[in-house]
């Protein structure tokens, strides 16, 4: 982000759709979507919306990662799961307030194009495999937080299984193809709460490896 006036535009947006939280507005001002989107559609990475990367895939909408990541209100000694690295744009903002990001992904080619940005952005505390992430790692699970950002039809047994009691789980629920409801789980000493939040959209979890 060059320009202070991008800058400004950029978190002006951010707040106007509802991005309140004091350290998500920090983390989204630290760290650049610029070099998480390539190609052609460089010059609108600073625009609210969600723009193509490589595998068919999409890096999503600022404001929706900021909403996410506010709901998903991470704390600074969290171990936090995401399924679907994508660009690794989500990613690296949690690395912001976490202390340790584990983010799964079913495409060889962008667990590798992202690891190269944490590795030039020197975030250390992330790490990124590939893998089908609706399995979790349950190697490290519990997890205190988990954040899908791909729709499942409901949310992923494993990954609910894999949620510390307390801890928050975010996902979009719903067909791929309509409207889905990004929804909040708590995981709770008895059971799990469920909260609808919004509308969104987002390409879907599949199952197993991607091509590339
Ligand atoms: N969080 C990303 C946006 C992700 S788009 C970002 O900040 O850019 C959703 C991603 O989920 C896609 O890259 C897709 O390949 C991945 N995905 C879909 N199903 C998956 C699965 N079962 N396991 C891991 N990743 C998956």
């Amino acid at each position: 982000m060059d320009s202070p006036e991008q800058k400004m535009q950029f978190l002006f947006a951010l707040r106007s759709k509802g991005v309140r939280d004091k350290r998500t507005l920090e983390a989204m001002e630290a760290i650049d979507r610029g070099p998480f989107v390539r190609g052609i559609f460089t010059n609108r990475a600073y625009e609210d919306m969600p723009l193509p990367i490589a595998c068919g895939q999409t890096i999503s909408q600022p404001s929706v990662v900021g909403l996410m990541t506010q709901a998903l209100d991470v704390k600074p000694r969290d171990k936090v799961l995401e399924v679907g690295t994508g660009s690794g744009y989500q990613a690296a903002i949690l690395s912001q307030l976490a202390r340790r990001v584990y983010t799964v992904e079913r495409h060889r080619r962008l667990v590798n194009e992202a690891r190269a940005i944490f590795d030039e952005l020197n975030l250390t505390n992330i790490t990124a495999m590939i893998g089908d992430g609706s399995h979790g790692l349950p190697d490290q699970a519990p997890f205190d937080r988990i954040i899908v950002t791909a729709a499942a039809e409901d949310p992923p047994g494993p990954l609910l299984a894999q949620l510390r009691v307390g801890g928050i789980m975010v996902v979009p629920v719903g067909q791929s193809d309509a409207v889905q409801s990004l929804i909040k789980v708590v995981r709770t000493e008895t059971g799990y709460e469920y909260d609808e939040l919004r509308p969104v959209r987002f390409v879907p979890l599949l199952e197993g490896l991607g091509q590339e």
